[in-house]
This record gives C-alpha cells, sequence and structure tokens, in this order.
C-alpha cells in the first residue's frame, strides 16, 4: 500500500498527516463511473447542472475557514494570503454560474429567407483534471467547476504536496449528492497522475510545469484527444522612465513577493549584485527565504531565463523602447507581462509586441473570472475563464438547415 505523507513547510517539515494513493484499479473504475454517467450527466441540462454546482459553492464555501487554514500547513501560504484566496474564488464561482449557459447556449451564425445555420456547444466527456502545489484551491475550482457546468465528468488528482486539500475537498465534494461518478478524487504523485492520463478520458485539464505539461500534451497527441494547459510562466515587467513609480514599485513588489516559494543561487555566482535577501534565514526552520532583489543581471544567468519559483526580483535596465521588448520576450515563457507608463499610446504599442497571454498596464489586476487567461511559448496551451475558457471544454457542432 502506496502512503503519500504530508508535512508542513513553515514548521521544518514536521508530519501533518498521510493519504493512501489510489490503486490503478481504484483509478480505472472512477474513470469507468464517470464515462458510465456521462451521457446522463449532459442530459441533464445546464439549469439543473447550476443547481448541483451551486450546491457544491455552498459546501465548499462553508469550510472556507478549514480549507484555508489546511493549504497554510500543507503549502506555506501565510494564513491571511491564503484566507482572501480562498474566498476571492467566490467571484468566480458566480460568474462561472451566472454566464455559463449564454456562453454555450446556441448561436445562429446566418439566417435568411432560404436556410438557417446554428452552431451547438456540446459537453466532451470525461476529464482528467489535474493541479499543482500552489494555488490548490484556486485551480480546483477553476478545473472542476466550469468542466461540469458544460456537462463534462471530473476525475480530479490534487497534488501529492497538498494532499489533505484534496483529501478534504473530496469530503466536502461528497457531502453535495453528485451522481456517483460526476466528480471523483484520485489520490497520489505523478505515477498516479501518469495512469489517469493514460485512462479512456475525452480531455485533459493540466496546470502544473512546463516539462510535465509537455508530456501530457505527447500523450493527448498519441491519444488523440484534446489537453487545456496552463503552465510556467515568467512574467516581466517594464518600468518607463515615465512611470508613475511609487505606483510601479508598490504594484511589482505585491505582484512578485506575494506567493513565498523555493530559492536560486547561480546568479550570485555569475556576478549578480544583491541589494537586499540572498540568502536562507536563519532563524526559522522550514521553507524560509529572505525576499531578494537583484541587479547586475546578465542573460546567461539561469534566474534571467528559468521561472524563479521564490521570493526574487532580479532587475536589467534599458535604454529604449525595442531594448525594453526585446528583454521582455526573452524567455521561454509567455504567461503575462506587465507594463508601466504614463504615455497611452506607449503602452498599447509595446502591449501589441509583447508576446504573452496576459498583458497589464499600470499594475491593473487582470485577474477576474470574464478574462480569458493562458499562455504563449512554454507557458500554456488554450484558455481558462471567460467565455473562450467554457468552449475550450466543448465540442462544436454545427447545424444547417433550409427553410
Ligand atoms: P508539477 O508539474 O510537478 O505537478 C503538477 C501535477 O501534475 C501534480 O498533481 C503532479 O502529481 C502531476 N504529475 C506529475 N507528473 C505527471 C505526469 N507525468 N502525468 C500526469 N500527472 C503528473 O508542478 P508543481 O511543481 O506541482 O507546480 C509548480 C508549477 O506549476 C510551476 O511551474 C508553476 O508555474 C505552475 N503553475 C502554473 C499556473 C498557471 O496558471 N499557468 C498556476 C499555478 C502553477
Amino acid at each position: 500500500m502506496k502512503k503519500i505523507v504530508s508535512t508542513n513547510p513553515g514548521r521544518n517539515y514536521e508530519v501533518i498527516g498521510e493519504v493512501i494513493a489510489s490503486t490503478n484499479s481504484e483509478i480505472k473504475k472512477k474513470v469507468d463511473d464517470a464515462n458510465n454517467v456521462k451521457q446522463k450527466w449532459s442530459d441533464l441540462g445546464i439549469k439543473k447542472r447550476i443547481e448541483i454546482v451551486n450546491k457544491a459553492y455552498l459546501a465548499y464555501k462553508a469550510d472556507e475557514k478549514q480549507i484555508a487554514e489546511l493549504i497554510t500547513k500543507e503549502v506555506g501560504t501565510p494564513m491571511t494570503e491564503c484566507r482572501s484566496e480562498v474566498k476571492w474564488n467566490w467571484s468566480y464561482v458566480n460568474w462561472f454560474i451566472k454566464n455559463v449557459e449564454s456562453a454555450i447556449g446556441e448561436e445562429i451564425t446566418f439566417e435568411d429567407k432560404t436556410s438557417l445555420h446554428k452552431i451547438l456547444y456540446e459537453p466532451i466527456g470525461t476529464t482528467a483534471v489535474i493541479t499543482p502545489w500552489n494555488l490548490p484551491f484556486d485551480l480546483f475550482i477553476w478545473g472542476v467547476l466550469p468542466n461540469l457546468l458544460v456537462g463534462n465528468t471530473v476525475v480530479y488528482k490534487a497534488s501529492e504536496e497538498c494532499i489533505l486539500t484534496g483529501k478534504f475537498l473530496e469530503e466536502i465534494s461528497s457531502r453535495v449528492g453528485f451522481p456517483n461518478g460526476v466528480l471523483s478524487f484520485i489520490h497520489g504523485d505523478a505515477e498516479e497522475g501518469m495512469y489517469l492520463t493514460e485512462q479512456d478520458i475525452d480531455l485533459i485539464w493540466f496546470t502544473g510545469s512546463t516539462e510535465v505539461g509537455k508530456k501530457i500534451y505527447q500523450l493527448s497527441g498519441v491519444k488523440f484527444i484534446r489537453s487545456v494547459l496552463e503552465m510556467g510562466g515568467s512574467n516581466p515587467a517594464v518600468v518607463f522612465k515615465d512611470a508613475d513609480i511609487d505606483l510601479s514599485v508598490n504594484s511589482i513588489l505585491s505582484s512578485r513577493f506575494m506567493f513565498c516559494g523555493q530559492t536560486c543561487d547561480d546568479a550570485k555566482r555569475k556576478g549578480a549584485k544583491v541589494l537586499t535577501g540572498g540568502e536562507i534565514t536563519q532563524n526559522f526552520e522550514g521553507a524560509y527565504y529572505y525576499p531578494t532583489i537583484l541587479t547586475n543581471i546578465r542573460k546567461t544567468m539561469r534566474v534571467w531565463k528559468e521561472e524563479v519559483f521564490g521570493p526574487v526580483l532580479p532587475i536589467i535596465t534599458f535604454t529604449s523602447e525595442e531594448e525594453a521588448i526585446s528583454l521582455a520576450n526573452d524567455t521561454l515563457y509567455g504567461l503575462g507581462s506587465d507594463i508601466y507608463s504614463e504615455d497611452k499610446k506607449k503602452l498599447l504599442k509595446v502591449a501589441e509586441k509583447l508576446k504573452a497571454g496576459n498583458v497589464t498596464f499600470n499594475g491593473c489586476n487582470h485577474f477576474k473570472p470574464f478574462n480569458p487567461f493562458g499562455g504563449y511559448k512554454n507557458s500554456g496551451m488554450g484558455r481558462e475563464h471567460g467565455i473562450v475558457g467554457f468552449r475550450e471544454l466543448c465540442q462544436i457542432k454545427t447545424i444547417s438547415m433550409n427553410k
């Protein structure tokens, strides 16, 4: 029997619990159950599905405090951030519930006296939803609920790093009254995740690292099924001379240091100057690292090229608009980019040239349920959120008729 142990990174990795990993036959059975019920779930119709998803929303909301406390213990997100992270999701759920019907309702593409043409958005079937360790509740909500609303059944796997959170979400969901097989949970690490993706599923919705996302993309190619992939990012912020400096500094610091994480080392050896931080804290035991600001950055440094998963801000200067654009695009990723300037024309001109899925001006928050979210290049494939996000989870059928 394989067990996954959960530890607290904020308390020197003390053990806080364990979960027995799902066996292959359990995973297979959950996918079979999801396949057996998928037609019924689709036929139930959108209004009834909304009713059931709304019950799920109320159940998660009733336990929001416990969810936040568990995530803080397992993942290390500071409690105040974690509480607002969990609450923040209610605006997403409300938007999903309110807008799904119009997003996937039938759409007339052409009509005249002789003919009518329209589109139907239909569920794809059974979706494997696989999420990473960071933002575990957001990604559960963003992956699972839109799939259920459009009529797909879901087999969900949380990360092994927050296995107790996955187990707790399973317990809450079991009280909602979903028909058997509509939403089920498997527990495990990469091994169980891989086994799930190899089963008879119709869609994969994955958020996680680029390395794993690419493997999933290859597998979905072989199976010839769709996958929606949200992967790594390394978001540049471009600050022009004419920017409001106080606003830029506050906005960049809060987005770069909002979620604490892991460490980097390589930049110091290659000559980066550490303005502040740059070392593991001495007074706490666990995954702690001082907020770090680096200058004198070279393009050969890993901190420039790779996704830095920690409280580290590398700074590089530029002298022209063209150079700023070229530096901002000099990354394998393309999730987000921020631009700071008081010149509206310049903001738009630069935004058009940035290779990123989301571009924000002067610190405006793009994380809204109506905005499609996803990346260019190694940051992903497909989009979540917004009308586009629902449609990614659907088959499109065109109906044409003579009158
Ligand atoms: P990870 O890719 O290691 O794991 C993600 C999930 O995939 C886990 O549940 C894991 O068990 C599972 N998994 C691993 N190998 C698998 C395989 N071969 N087949 C199927 N499932 C497999 O990611 P992580 O370390 O947990 O999370 C950090 C990464 O997630 C970072 O790269 C970060 O940028 C990314 N992320 C992206 C977004 C976004 O919206 N784009 C949001 C949060 C995190």
